[in-house]
């Protein structure tokens, strides 16, 4: 709720508005904080300290960047850490665009091994890595690891672990706290969750790794405007209220899916039938707002979609409005054609439960 706000100060607003700047008044010595756009700028500093009071509360020599969307993030990490001839290992199950990361590593003489989200497979190819990528819960399969139990099978052989910790958000999940070297996220999804902004951010114990991370997007120049900034910093004030009320309505929704009488592989790592339930409530605060199921056909999913009426058929996750698609769709995630990803809102819970039962029940006649 205050995360990141400045000091109270009379006649000043309590949020102070976006800063437009691409550079800033610097007469003599180029110093800090401010000097260039590309660099630094104040609206960013504070959404930065309220994303690291949130990541890492109460921790000293965490640094946050923000970054202009997820995947810059994700990059940053991974292009700032490797170096040709060294070897990552990344999930085979995450987000659809690390197989196009992989591409480019691999581009740049980065060796590159997969394992997927679930099962500890990542333990089998760890030796040698230099950094191990992981995505808990994945998306869009929701799988999920056991952060501390990897990060100290990769600390052991002298690997840097980073965490995608865009499905859980920062009040799901503490990455930094179970070890990791890095958080990473897209801001675009329920961290900010109204569907208007992107925005990335990559979270870090101080230090050289940090130092890298910074460099690149000085060189990238990946940055987020100060309107976006501004936006995400002010939606941080509900993400308490949105994460309780989304998340809360997910289990319910799964809950209700699990109940139907056609068997849907309803996955939600807050069932506690789920394969992910006993890593989830160990390490996680709360279990996301995003359920997946698999209807038997294209067909049929392609008619529930079009049968929903509170939920938008559009892709992403995390807002306040809820959204499903078939994820098949894109082509990029090993899933059944009739699978389902449905992100929950913060709409009514029993409208959107009973609006999801009616449109099953009128996509199966
Ligand atoms: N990580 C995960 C788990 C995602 O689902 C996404 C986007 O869907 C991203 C990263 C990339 O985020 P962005 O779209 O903000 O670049």
């Amino acid at each position: 709720m205050r995360a990141g706000l400045p000091e109270p100060v009379k006649h000043e607003p309590t949020l102070p508005g976006p800063v437009f700047a691409a550079h800033f008044h610097l007469p003599g010595e180029p110093t800090g904080p401010y000097t260039y756009g590309r660099d630094e700028n104040p609206t960013w500093t504070r959404l930065e300290r309220a994303v690291g009071e949130l990541e890492a509360p109460g921790e000293d020599g965490v640094e946050t960047l923000v970054f202009a969307s997820g995947m810059a993030a994700i990059s940053s990490v991974l292009f700032s850490q490797l170096r040709t001839g060294d070897t990552a290992v990344l999930p085979s199950d995450g987000y659809q665009a690390l197989p196009l990361v992989r591409e480019q590593l691999e581009a740049y003489g980065v060796r590159v091994r997969t394992a997927p989200t679930g099962g500890d497979a990542q333990l089998d190819v760890l030796d040698g890595a230099r950094l191990l990528w992981i995505e808990t819960p994945s998306n869009p399969g929701l799988d999920v690891c056991d952060i501390r139990r990897l990060v100290e099978a990769a600390h052991a052989r002298g690997a840097l672990v980073a965490v995608d910790n865009t499905l859980a958000t920062p009040l799901g999940q503490r990455p930094l706290e179970l070890g990791a070297d890095f958080s990473v996220a897209s801001g675009t999804k329920q961290l900010t969750g109204h569907g208007d902004l992107l925005l990335g951010y990559v979270c870090g114990r101080g230090g050289a790794p940090m130092a890298a991370v910074r460099r690149w997007r000085k060189i990238v120049g990946a940055i987020p405007g100060p309107m976006e900034a501004w936006l995400a910093h002010r939606s941080l004030a509900t993400l308490q209220l949105r994460v309780d009320r989304q998340d809360a309505t997910a289990l319910a929704v799964a809950e209700a899916l699990r109940d139907w009488p056609e068997e849907l592989g309803v996955r939600h790592p807050g069932l506690p039938s789920d394969p992910s339930h006993a890593i989830a409530v160990r390490q996680m605060r709360r279990h996301g707002c995003v359920v997946s199921f698999t209807l038997p056909t294209r067909a049929r999913a392609e008619r529930f979609l079009g049968a929903l009426r509170l939920v938008d058929d559009a892709t992403s996750f995390g807002g306040v409005r809820s959204t499903a698609e078939r994820r098949g769709r894109w082509g990029g995630d090993a899933v059944p054609k009739g699978f389902i990803r449905l992100s929950v809102g913060a709409e009514d819970p029993e409208d959107l439960v009973a609006d999801v039962l009616r449109a099953l029940k009128e996509s199966a006649g």
